[in-house]
């Protein structure tokens, strides 16, 4: 993997412990047109269209070969690759910057994956000075 940039230490580090936050209002989302290829009600999928069909960009995990890897879709035929858990970690490569060249040129991007690599996404383009009000996120929670 030949990776662009190395900035170890300063970008994806968990350094604060998870806060406990009260008061949170839960929703829950059954879509039933991509339930069965989704993993659990299709959360995902429906937010992801809702942005896609506002002619957004969408970051998620799809397969390639045997690799999962943050892959970056623009329309909704392409959501079905980055559908369902992939449970393997996925390859980050140079998608950090993908993000930051469709930020930079003012396009609105839906970016999901798992908490670390959200959150090391958020830090980079902190580190960088990137203009992230059309950033939107989305990550999950494990449990026991
Ligand atoms: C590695 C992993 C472990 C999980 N562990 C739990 C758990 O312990 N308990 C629990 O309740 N839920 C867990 N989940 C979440 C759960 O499996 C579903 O992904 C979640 O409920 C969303 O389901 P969905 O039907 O909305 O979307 P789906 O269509 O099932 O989910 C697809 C979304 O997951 C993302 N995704 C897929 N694989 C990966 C990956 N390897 N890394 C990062 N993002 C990925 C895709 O990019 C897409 O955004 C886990 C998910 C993953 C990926």
């Amino acid at each position: 993997m030949n990776f662009k940039f190395k900035i170890k230490g300063k970008v994806c580090e968990f350094k604060n412990k998870i806060k406990k936050i009260n008061n949170q209002t839960v929703f829950a989302v059954k879509k039933k047109e991509h339930r069965m290829e989704s993993q659990s009600g299709s959360a995902f999928s429906a937010i992801a269209e809702y942005f896609l069909n506002l002619d957004t960009v969408v970051y998620g995990i799809a397969m390639n070969n045997l690799d999962a890897v943050y892959t970056r879709i623009t329309n909704t035929d392409e959501l079905k690759d980055l559908k369902g858990s992939k449970y393997v970690q996925a390859i980050v490569g140079d998608i950090y910057l993908d993000v930051e060249k469709d930020l930079k040129n003012n396009k609105t991007v839906l970016f999901g994956g798992t908490p670390c690599h959200v959150d090391g996404l958020i830090h980079y383009l902190k580190y960088k000075k990137v203009e992230s009000s059309l950033l939107f996120i989305y990550d999950f929670v494990f449990h026991r």
